[in-house]
């Protein structure tokens, strides 16, 4: 199964962090009965019955080597972290990319929750100095406020405003040649996609607005940790409806490596995932 694809002038690659939490799918989803998970049991859990989320970025950069290079969340950062006791891998798998941190143009966050910024700040600067990097202004104004206190927040996005590289996104902003962000915002109050068209192609990055691939097709489910359920289970509805109509390649945030990246496809009148 793929870990990286071509969208017409752009190829968007899987940089992993790490095999990230386990957890009982009682723990993640506190609304959805044990019992609702059996037509999704053998694909959407693991063989203990607990489900597995992945930490990962995604780069996009074109073809012919041209044009900016976009990383596209950070994972949850060097660790060792106290899930596995691992140090996270994102650098690594972006040397194995090619890249060094100097090299990236402009990071992504699809929104600022710590296991998706966890490589922004190393030692209180830019990891990535020569990024601009795009904030959804909503998740700013929220989580700098005292009262929504957010530890990873105030270590790996507060600091990025007074090293310079802070530039924050309202709405859809266009990144490069048919590359933008795209707001899809419940699972907190700022978060955002990045849609990809090229070549009469289109791929989407969601970063959390799925967490479990059974969301494919039961799109009302939402994780605990979901800030507005109503906000994303609309935001979740919209985009997968769309997806699937339109035939996009979707590039999701924690479904396990291998399987990560694929298309909403009819199968019985359900919409259902299929691995590309
Ligand atoms: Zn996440």
């Amino acid at each position: 199964m793929a870990t990286s694809i071509t969208v017409g002038d752009y190829e968007i690659s899987i940089i992993d962090d790490h095999i990230g939490a386990t957890r009982k799918p009682s723990q993640v989803y506190p609304d959805v009965p044990d019992s609702a998970w059996d037509p999704y049991r053998s694909f959407a859990l693991d063989e203990t019955g607990s489900w597995n989320a992945q930490w990962r970025g995604h780069l996009i950069r074109r073809t012919d080597g041209t044009g900016p290079k976009i990383l596209i969340d950070t994972g949850m950062g060097v660790g060792p972290h106290e899930h596995t006791g691992r140090n996270g891998e994102l650098l690594d798998n972006l040397a194995a990319a090619g890249l060094a941190p100097d090299d990236i143009d402009i990071v992504v966050t699809t929104h600022c929750h710590g296991d998706h910024i966890g490589w922004n700040i190393t030692d209180g600067v830019p990891t990535f100095p020569n990024a601009s990097y795009r904030i959804a202004k909503n998740d700013w104004d929220f989580y700098s406020k005292p009262e929504n206190t957010n530890e990873m927040f105030d270590i790996n996005v507060a600091p990025l405003e007074a090293a310079g590289n802070l530039n924050l996104v309202d709405g859809v902003v266009e990144l490069a040649p048919g590359i933008s962000t795209y707001p899809t915002n419940g699972h907190t109050p700022g978060h955002q996609c990045v849609l990809v068209e090229s070549g009469g192609e289109t791929a989407i990055v969601t970063g959390d607005l799925f967490h479990n691939v059974a969301q494919v097709t039961e799109q009302t489910w939402c994780p605990t940790f979901d800030w507005n359920t109503d906000k994303s289970t609309e935001s979740r509805k919209s985009l997968l409806s769309r997806a699937q109509a339109e035939g996009w390649t979707v590039c999701s945030g924690h479904l396990p490596s291998g399987r990560s990246m694929g298309k909403v496809v009819d199968e019985g009148g359900k919409p259902v995932w299929q691995a590309v």
